[in-house]
């Protein structure tokens, strides 16, 4: 390995600059070139890659978002244009790629190891969704987006006596709201992993009014459902005053918290090492505090539950 590349594709998260500088930084000092592909898989299309030296990752690491931009790119199922990008990347003399970005990026990027582009992805989403490792770059600051938002709900809450309906993101998991959840003392935390029964959710409800509460916080991950619509249910069935917040786009932005700046740098870093090590056809996960390195194929299958004792200590605590 020469010349890596480096991209990253879908969602963009909070920490994808931090591990680009990493990535960019490692390979410089390991003495090969790096070049960064702009707007994932869309720009590799139509060839937008620039040379990277130290500087131009400087005064990244503390931003959102992602420098080197991203997209979703339609074209890129095609297999002719799968190979067509492999090509791009062989003719710019550049034989391995660190993809940052999400399962469906992972699954991008098998199609160019097939055309014989080494790969190494490493999970970047707030959603935390991604089989095969327990984190990914930006979870942690979008969890402490949403607390931050809870504590002002909360002030306000109090004051007036109401019950508060956030939806938090996340269509196909849990993690983002069942963390905030916890960290933020939700009184109950809908996911769509687990069925939830409104009846009981608003039960919980009158219960803690009639014990004096003074405000309930419900965090609605919207793939669980709409907050408005379940909003709208609880105060036709309880009679409390209810408001709803969507907290959307603010989730994806913002500085990244210290865990996921330095998570980052570390996989950043530990992607050109493996690259230098022959690897290929790996993604770099977190398993139980450790970095570690996964098979893309099999870490792709793995399922990547809901931590279940954490949502259902999250219940016990809001009784
Ligand atoms: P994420 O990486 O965050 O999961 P997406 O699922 O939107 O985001 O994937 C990002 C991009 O990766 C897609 O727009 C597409 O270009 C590419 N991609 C996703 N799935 C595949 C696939 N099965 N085959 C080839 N390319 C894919």
């Amino acid at each position: 390995v020469k010349h890596i590349g480096v991209l990253t594709s879908g969602g963009d998260a909070p920490g994808m600059n931090a591990c680009l500088r990493a990535v960019v930084r490692m390979a410089i000092y390991r003495g090969i070139q790096v070049s960064g592909i702009l707007r994932g898989y869309a720009g590799l299309l139509a060839g937008e890659m620039r040379a990277m030296d130290v500087g131009s990752v400087g005064d990244i690491i503390h931003r959102g978002g992602t420098v080197l931009r991203t997209a979703r790119c339609k074209e890129f199922f095609e297999p002719e244009n799968q190979a067509l990008a492999a090509g791009k990347l062989k003719d710019a003399g550049i034989d391995a790629l660190v993809v940052i970005g999400g399962d469906g990026s992972f699954r991008g990027a098998q199609a160019l190891m097939r055309h014989g582009i080494r790969i190494v992805g490493i999970p970047g989403t707030i959603d935390n969704d991604i089989p095969g490792t327990d984190y990914t770059i930006g979870f942690d600051t979008a969890v402490n987006t949403v607390l931050d938002a809870i504590n002002k709900i909360r002030d306000t809450a109090t004051s007036h006596d109401r019950t508060n309906v956030i939806e938090v993101m996340g269509r196909r998991a849990g993690h983002i709201a069942l963390l905030a959840g916890l960290g933020g003392g939700a009184e109950s935390i809908l996911v769509p992993e687990v069925p939830f029964d409104l009846d009981e959710v608003c039960a919980r409800l009158l219960r803690g009014h009639d014990r004096g509460k003074l405000h309930s916080i419900i965090l609605v991950a919207e793939g669980a459902g709409s907050a408005v619509e379940i909003g709208k249910r609880i105060e036709e069935k309880t009679g409390l005053e209810t408001r709803v917040t969507i907290l959307g786009h603010i989730q994806r932005g913002g500085n990244p918290t210290a865990t996921d700046r330095i998570w980052a740098s570390r996989m950043g870093a530990q992607a050109v090492e493996a690259l230098l090590r022959g690897q290929s056809n790996i993604m770099l996960g977190v398993r139980k505090g450790e970095l570690v390195e996964e098979n893309l194929d099999k870490a792709l299958t793995e399922r990547n539950g809901l931590d279940e004792p954490l949502y259902r200590l999250a219940g016990v605590l809001s009784i």
